[in-house]
């Protein structure tokens, strides 16, 4: 097996478990290993680290599986994560009100760059490293034998497999059946039917299980608005949970399409429902010109910081969003915010919304804090994997 020796004082991370070993810490490679292949990472004076797989084209040129020198990544090691990844997931798997969710969470669930998630009968993957590419057959193997998908779609996001020196992969039948137009999935008892093929991210946005849920616990006899709705994820909860009034806004004319089907799936096209196809920040402006006003605002808008350097940008954008959304609420109203930038903490958020609300000149209380579920783990030797967090504000005018 080929070695990869790391330069003196470059092992701390490693020894703390953390999964990527940057292309500047690396002393030497012996011999020239393929991409994907795996190698063994050793300390400066050759004591051996951990075990990963390499690629020379990515700044992460090593992502660590195996810190245990006995236990060789072979087949059987591959089967067993994925076992164990499965196995994780054992009380959503057994949940018949939710048949969508992220099966496996890349370094999360110890599988450096393999995304997979579960839609009905169906599976969609993200292969996003060459180690896993590398792999690919294995892996696909061992999900037909536990899950027996009807089939397996790969959606693998192009710019990371770029990252890694692979090109796109995106939308091609893996194993089984071609999947239909649309799927229809149940989260939490709510319908939603699922474009697998060419939907945004992988079709449906399973981190918010949980948050929506939650959030519609609040809306019963309440107006509620819905910003970036997408398909509909809190506004069909909302519903569902008898809100007064609904209204759904999205920029994406083929996101508010899926959002009418899922009215319909759910028999809720008689409900006090409306749908408005625009850009959040002015239709916000024009709720505040007309005068109108809500109970319950979400704000669950796209990820505004792709990586810390966009930082300060986008916690301008966050807090003038916010401020926005604070403007409109009825005294004593609630605001359901989130923010899935990574980049941006729990602590900067809550300071972000502070500022917004003295601008607005709002007292904001935080009643809930809102995080990823379960599917996607945060673990503690990758922070990197945490990004989804949110805050349900109870606002008062400004005594
Ligand atoms: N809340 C949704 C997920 C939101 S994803 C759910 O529960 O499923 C973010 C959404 O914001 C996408 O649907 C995208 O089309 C929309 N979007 C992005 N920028 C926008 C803008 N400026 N105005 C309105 N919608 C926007």
């Amino acid at each position: 097996m080929h070695v990869v020796k790391l330069k003196k004082g470059k092992e701390k991370a490693v020894k703390q478990l953390h999964p990527w070993v940057f292309s500047g810490a690396i002393e030497t490679v012996n011999g020239h290993p393929v991409n994907g292949e795996i190698i063994i990472v050793n300390d400066n004076k050759d004591i051996f680290l951990a075990y990963g797989f390499y690629n020379n084209q990515s700044r992460v040129a090593v992502r660590l599986l195996e810190w245990d020198e006995k236990i060789i990544v072979n087949e059987n090691w591959w089967r067993k994560r994925i076992q164990k990844a499965i196995k994780a997931r054992s009380k959503l798997l057994l949940d018949t009100n939710t048949n969508t969710y992220r099966l496996i969470f890349s370094e999360a669930d110890f599988l450096p760059g393999l995304i997979v998630d579960r839609f009905s009968d169906f599976l969609s993957v993200q292969i996003l490293t060459s180690g896993i590419e590398h792999h690919k057959e294995i892996i696909l193997d061992e999900l037909e034998l536990l899950l027996k998908p009807s089939g397996i779609f790969d959606r693998s996001d192009s710019s990371a497999r770029e990252h890694d020196g692979m090109t796109a992969s995106n939308g091609k039948l893996l194993r089984g059946l071609q999947p239909p137009e649309y799927v229809t999935v149940k989260e939490n008892g709510v319908l939603y039917d699922v474009d697998i093929t060419s939907g945004q991210k992988s079709g449906f946005y399973c981190d918010q299980r949980d948050n929506r849920r939650i959030v519609a616990e609040y809306c019963k006899d309440k107006k509620v608005l819905d910003c970036f709705s997408y398909s509909g994820g809190f506004s069909l909860n909302a519903l569902k949970n008898h809100a007064s009034e609904v209204t759904s806004i999205d920029s994406s004319a083929s996101a508010l399409d899926t959002l009418k089907r899922n009215l319909d799936i759910n028999n809720f096209k008689e409900l006090n429902h409306k749908i408005i196809q625009s850009d959040v920040n002015k239709q916000l402006r024009a709720f505040r010109e007309n005068g109108e006003k809500f109970d319950l605002i979400i704000l669950d808008p796209p990820k505004y910081a792709p990586s810390r350097s966009a930082v300060n940008k986008a916690s301008r954008a966050y807090k003038d969003l916010n401020r926005q959304a604070l403007l409109l609420l009825n005294e004593g109203g609630l605001l359901a915010t989130f923010s899935c930038s990574g980049a941006v903490d729990m602590t900067t958020f809550k300071q972000i919304l502070a500022w917004a609300a003295l601008d607005a000149g709002k007292q904001v209380q935080f009643i809930n804090q809102f995080s990823q579920p379960e599917d996607h783990p945060i673990r503690s030797s990758f922070p990197e994997g945490e990004y989804l967090k949110g805050l349900l504000c109870r606002v008062f005018s400004f005594i």
